[in-house]
């Protein structure tokens, strides 16, 4: 037996107990003839001592180093100097037996709460970052997260179905990964950037509740915080409404918060449509923590003689509350924020609402103070608040005004990550209209099916009308990120074929594409509809944080790189020819 207990479990109970400990050597200090060291495992640090000046069992301790794997037998006494900050703080091992099992070089940075290691070296070796304590919070919490899911699920009747990774192209609307195949020379499978169609096809089979904790693949370029392998918890249900899908999944997300995080969500969870959340944040995934909605203020600035606004679709303010205080600078800097690219305004104007009732706007020449106050009122300000305003083509400048919107809440303050504000966004359009490709696209997928009473619309060939249709498509939302969504599926052969229309698919094209799928609703297929939440991302709000790079054992870089394996990497030119590959790319040592 190599331990008696983990590095975490003695307490001063066990004061005069024999027991044996195994784990890493965290650090050791020498003291006149005793040596302190302290042994970590995954459960904590268990302090030993050696107290020797001499004999093989003091040249065994001073050999020590930090990481060194050791194993040491003593007795557990109480410690004469305490550690409070310690669950095993109360007591101490004395040594009688001390083995190495392992040497360890110098690790390349400290394996500390905070560690002195930059991003790129802790990425190298990830199972060194591991050993640290933020890290090792995180993936319990994950696990501890996945257990909850798989227990209320489970009760729900739900089946952990585990679908195929080598498939064929599914259309989540990002690049493919695909996989060569030898024994079919030419041919390549992609992974699964959800299991959408499988899903839906074990609602075909009669398995009519059904969940996943699955790995998707998606070819993206990885802005923030992406991975192109990330994991979803991915559900269906047949004889299901939006509504049924929505309490369940809501009793989950409440179940969770109660459960891990011990926090009671709100019952129910507010829901908002797609069309408030454009037009009152900016944005289909709404912070509503804090409140800073955007008003229209068209008609009111139009007409007034400033060329500006007589000339854009819609005019649209936000009132920040006791920012009149912004000075010349701050003012000039925030303008040249929203002029960056990832804002993309053309410029920024302002009324301060001073506290002393006296107005200052970057339009005064324009306006009167009476014309401005009434701007300023309808963008819900008081004394002290300042009117922020954009301009330009109406939903992408509720856009750039919910970005700035985002950043004033960051400013104020108003975004803390241990106050969670969940939100469902409903009513989603079905379609989207790209004016570059002069095409619709599924504004989720093209197997949303339209709501019932806009299935008219939907057979129309007008581009407003189609513009109009939508669909019992949800978001679940949190603090401003959306961390799932889903929709009532088509199950209609002819409804999917007058989808697949509509995208612009030929007849040929969809059925090379998703023959299987229309084949199937030929068969008997059950009104279904089902969602999936980003895991990863559910692990890092839960955790507080913003980043899902912590919550996955060994992710990617931002260049999609795995550094430690140093993956992906080139293969050899038999195994190429053995795949059909001829490559073009140059080869980079
Ligand atoms: N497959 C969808 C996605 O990955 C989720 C769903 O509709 O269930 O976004």
């Amino acid at each position: 037996m190599y331990r008696t207990h983990t590095c975490g479990q003695l307490r001063i109970e066990n004061a005069g107990e024999t027991v044996t400990l195994a784990g890493w050597v965290q650090k050791c200090r020498k003291l006149g003839g005793m040596t302190f060291i302290d042994l970590r495992d995954r459960y904590g640090i268990t302090q030993l001592v050696v107290n020797a000046s001499e004999g093989e069992l003091m040249q065994t301790a001073a050999s020590l180093g930090r990481e060194f794997v050791i194993q040491a037998t003593g007795k557990v006494i109480e410690r004469s100097s305490k550690n409070p900050k310690m669950p095993t703080g109360d007591i101490e091992i004395e040594v009688t037996a001390l083995k190495v099992l392992n040497k360890a070089q110098t690790p390349p940075f400290t394996i500390e709460d905070v560690s002195d290691g930059g991003e790129e070296l802790r990425a190298k070796y990830r199972y060194l970052d591991l050993r640290r304590n933020p890290l090792r919070k995180a993936l319990e919490l994950r696990h501890k997260i996945a257990h909850e899911i798989r227990n209320y699920l489970d009760a729900k009747s739900f089946l952990e179905i585990e679908t195929p990774y080598l498939i064929k192209s599914t259309p989540e609307g990002a690049r493919d990964f695909v996989v060569p195949s030898r024994m079919n020379p030419g041919q390549f499978y992609a992974l699964p950037q959800s299991p959408q169609t499988f899903k839906q096809l074990l609602m075909v089979a009669g398995y009519d509740r059904y969940f996943q904790i699955v790995r998707c693949f998606r070819d993206e370029d990885l802005r923030a915080d992406r991975q192109p392998e990330f994991t979803q918890i991915d559900c269906e249900m047949s004889f299901v409404e939006q509504e049924d899908v929505l309490n369940t999944f809501e009793g989950m997300m409440r179940t969770l918060f109660k459960n891990v995080l011990d926090v009671t969500i709100p019952n129910p969870i507010p829901r908002m449509s797609w069309y408030d959340a454009m037009d009152f944040y900016g944005s289909d995934k709404p912070d509503i923590r804090f409140d800073m909605k955007l008003h229209e203020i068209t008609s009111l600035v139009q007409g007034h003689g400033f060329s500006v606004f007589d000339s854009v679709e819609y005019v649209g303010a936000i009132a920040v509350k006791g920012a009149a205080e912004y000075t010349r600078k701050q003012l000039d800097e925030l303008t040249e924020w929203v002029k960056r690219p990832q804002v993309g305004a053309k410029g920024l104007v302002y009324i301060k609402l001073n506290a002393d009732g006296s107005i200052k706007s970057s339009v005064d020449k324009f306006y009167t103070p009476e014309q401005l106050a009434k701007v300023a009122e309808t963008a819900g300000a008081e004394k002290g608040d300042l009117v922020l305003v954009l301009c330009g083509p109406k939903r992408k400048t509720q856009t750039m005004l919910g970005v700035l919107r985002i950043e004033m809440g960051n400013r104020l303050g108003l975004r803390d990550p241990l106050n969670f504000a969940p939100l469902w966004v409903v009513d989603f359009p079905l379609l989207e209209w790209d004016d570059e490709t002069n095409r619709f696209y599924a504004m989720h997928h093209p197997f949303t099916a339209p709501k019932p009473e806009h299935l008219d619309l939907f057979y129309s060939n007008r581009k407003e009308d189609l513009e109009k249709v939508c669909a019992n498509a949800y978001d679940f939302v949190l603090n401003g990120t959306e961390l799932g969504g889903g929709s009532i599926r088509i199950h209609e052969a002819d409804v999917q074929e007058r989808m697949f229309e509509v995208l612009g698919i030929s007849k040929e094209d969809a059925d090379y594409k998703f023959g299987f799928i229309i084949n199937a609703f030929k068969f008997g297929a059950p009104p279904h509809g089902g969602l999936a939440f980003g895991f990863d991302r559910v692990c890092a709000l839960f955790g507080g944080q913003e980043t899902i790079r912590d919550y996955i054992a060994f992710p990617k870089n931002n260049q999609g790189r795995d550094v430690m394996i140093d993956s992906p990497s080139y293969i050899d030119q038999e195994q190429m020819d053995e795949l059909c590959l001829n490559s073009t790319a140059p080869k980079q040592e």
